[in-house]
């Protein structure tokens, strides 16, 4: 009796849940333990553990490229440009890979590229961005290019909606190669997102901030997202503390403690 193929059953079950899903409905998600399952069934060369557009999750010979590859920020951007692990490639106008300088000391993470930085393919363009602006020109004397500004999710959830934990999971490979190649003297968490993805916890900012982290050996601190000192002015002159303290590290007049 002839053996079922097991990749054959995978793709034809998937197919079947593409089907009732309905037709608008082009992306499946893979955890990372079904793509683990696929890569083991033998001789099939599958797509890595990914969140792909139907067809190209359906293409075995598409396996997802390893940000460890990316020996510069021009290639990783590169590789980030033609990303399909999630379904947000299908709805982002472009990517947003980052901006600022490649030998920036200091280096804002935000949380993902909203409606302006999706259509303009720059991070932090929008009203939040602005703040951000005036935080690193008026506040700390820096021009915006001598510093280097990036975010956890390179394309943007629709409708602005916060980071699902599988879009987070495929694209914080990026984000963390980007801070290795970066290598900067301090990094500073722009609200929850970046700090507990970075941080791997779930407390909230919070009780982040106000101190001082270790990121590989990196000073981390956190403060709050620009878009939230936006509803919420009151929190400002805590986010000031926070930027002072993170000024103080980088002109060497302290260094981080607890
Ligand atoms: N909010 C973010 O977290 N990042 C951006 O790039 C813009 C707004």
């Amino acid at each position: 009796m002839p053996t079922e193929n097991p990749l054959k059953t995978i793709l034809d079950e998937t197919r079947a849940l593409l089907e009732q899903a309905g037709g608008s409905r082009r992306t499946v998600m893979l955890s990372a333990e079904v793509a683990a399952a696929l890569d083991r069934v033998e001789g099939s060369p599958a797509p890595r553990a990914a969140a792909a557009p139907a067809d190209a999750a359906l293409r075995a010979d598409a396996p997802a490229a390893d940000p460890a590859d990316a020996h510069t920020l021009e290639e990783l951007a590169e590789m980030v440009r033609g990303c399909t692990r999630c379904g947000l490639s299908a709805t982002r106008t472009q990517t947003v890979f980052g901006q600022g300088s490649a030998t920036a000391e200091l280096v804002f993470v935000g949380e993902a590229p909203g409606e302006q930085e999706d259509r303009q393919g720059v991070p932090f363009v929008g009203r939040a961005g602005d703040l951000l602006t005036d935080i690193i020109v008026k506040g700390m004397k820096l021009r915006r290019e001598d510093v280097y500004i990036c975010n956890v999710l390179k394309c943007r959830p629709p409708g602005n909606r916060d980071p699902e934990v599988e879009e987070v999971h495929f694209c914080e490979p990026y984000l963390l190669r980007q801070l290795e190649l970066l290598k900067p003297k301090v990094i500073c968490a722009l609200g929850r997102h970046a700090a507990q993805t970075l941080l791997r916890t779930d407390a909230p900012t919070g009780r982040l901030r106000g101190r001082w982290h270790d990121y590989h050996g990196i000073p981390f601190r956190v403060t709050y997202h620009p878009a939230y000192l936006l509803r919420k002015p009151q929190e400002k002159r805590k986010a000031w503390e926070d930027i002072q303290e993170v000024m103080k590290v980088l002109s060497g007049e302290v260094s981080p403690g607890p």
